[in-house]
């Protein structure tokens, strides 16, 4: 099942992830602290700066790279949740920034001196339903001033900069919903504790998840990314990326949780013999193999469109929807092949098992790619 593509890559970050083991995990996941020590050596690696092109100071790799770099965290028994969007929030601004926003942000992102991970576009009220966003910047003078609350926005505490969607016209005003919205770069650094408070939320895994409100925060207009008005295709336009590297974790997870399964139901002796001797327990790993294998094939081909920048929005999609439900799948029989000691903490499996689910919710929950599928593919009516 494994793959072969970038094999140098898979190699030096399964070395890198080997310093640190589940022990490292778990402490952290017992007391909610962000992995610093870990994103540093991925940072010092190279490995968060793969896709940004070589004159801003990255590797200026394909998509294939990073999928290969994330899911080998996640095979390893890690969590890339705590920096994936490091490697790729920055594509705002590679791709509708101006000149001088690249010049001034870029290398510093790919050096890691500026951590660029936090995307803050959820909000309490408006859910799924992004153009009901209501928090808004209105423009005064050569600033913006931000009034709203955003929700579940991770990493917004380990972050110096975050890519903000706003509206700047109301909704009534504009001729389509996704019309009057924009994005701007929030200098963090500056912001809290003069118009921006972060409240941290404890979630049932560690992600570092937090809410948003703003109290008049003065942002420099010049922090503007592209054109007023525009700031909601601008996210879209990232959002293939994002499925496609978040549905290599799931992979990455569903590997994990095969290699354990595994090795756990060979070793295993009840009744005399190995579980794994039983087709009852055979079958389930058997069938998350199955799984797992076919959804990595959708996700090597959503990301083959994507480096051939070819549409991939329907395959990014898919890729997300079936590795989120192949990993679930291998997580559950994971957990039950391991009997009560999946539940104990030191096996690493119950940690897994809360962190995988988490992908059939975000960054797209699955409802929303069926209904993608349904009206954009099958051509069914649309039902909102
Ligand atoms: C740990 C965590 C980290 C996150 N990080 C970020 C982040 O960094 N930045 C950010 O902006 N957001 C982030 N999110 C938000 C995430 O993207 C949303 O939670 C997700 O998109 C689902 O939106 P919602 O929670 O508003 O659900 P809702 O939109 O309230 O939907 C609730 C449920 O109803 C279903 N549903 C809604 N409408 C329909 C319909 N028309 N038909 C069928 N089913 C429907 C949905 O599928 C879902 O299952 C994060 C969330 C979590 C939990």
């Amino acid at each position: 099942m494994d793959h072969v593509s970038h094999p140098e890559i898979r190699e030096a970050v399964a070395r890198l992830c080997a310093r640190f083991p589940g022990e490292y995990w778990r402490g952290l996941d017992r007391d909610r602290v962000y992995p610093t020590e870990f994103v540093n050596a991925l940072t010092e690696a190279g490995f968060l700066s793969v896709l940004i092109p070589e004159e801003y100071g990255g590797s200026g790799l394909g998509l294939g790279a990073a999928t290969a770099v994330l899911e080998e965290i996640h095979r390893s028994g890690g969590n890339g949740g705590a920096c994936h969007a490091q490697i790729y929030t920055m594509g705002c601004v590679l791709r509708h920034g101006s000149p001088e926003q690249k010049a001034r942000y870029l290398p510093g992102v790919a050096s890691g001196e500026i951590r660029l991970q936090a995307f803050g576009v959820t909000e309490p009220t408006a859910g799924t339903d992004t153009t009901r966003i209501s928090t808004f910047a209105r423009r005064d003078g050569d600033r913006y001033i931000i009034n709203g609350q955003k929700i579940w926005i991770s990493r917004a505490e380990h972050s110096d900069l975050m890519v903000l969607l706003v509206r700047t016209t109301p909704r009534e005003e504009v001729k389509r919903a996704s019309d009057g919205m924009s994005v701007l770069l929030v200098d963090m650094r500056d912001a809290v504790g003069a118009g921006l408070t972060i409240r941290p939320i404890r979630t049932m895994i560690n992600h570092a998840t937090t809410e948003l409100f703003f109290d008049d925060l003065s942002v420099p207009a010049e922090n503007l990314i592209g054109e007023e008005g525009r700031g909601f295709h601008y996210i879209l336009d990232g959002m293939n990326a994002e499925r496609i590297l978040i549905a290599a974790e799931c992979i990455g997870d569903g590997k994990f949780f095969l290699d354990r399964g595994s090795a756990y139901a060979k070793d295993r002796k009840v009744f005399g013999r190995a579980i794994g001797e039983n087709q009852g327990v055979q079958f389930p790993l058997a069938r998350a193999h199955v799984q797992v294998s076919a959804a990595a094939l959708m996700v090597d081909h959503a990301t083959a469109l994507f480096e051939a920048d070819k549409p991939c929005g329907t395959e990014a999609n898919m890729a997300k929807l079936l590795a989120s439900e192949a990993s679930w799948y291998a997580a559950d029989q994971c957990l039950q092949l391991h009997g009560g000691f999946g539940f104990a903490e030191e096996y690493d499996i119950e940690r897994k098992f809360r962190e995988t689910r988490l992908y059939q919710v975000a960054p797209i929950s699955t409802n929303l790619i069926l209904s993608h599928v349904a009206t954009h593919v099958l051509g069914l009516p649309k039902s909102f």
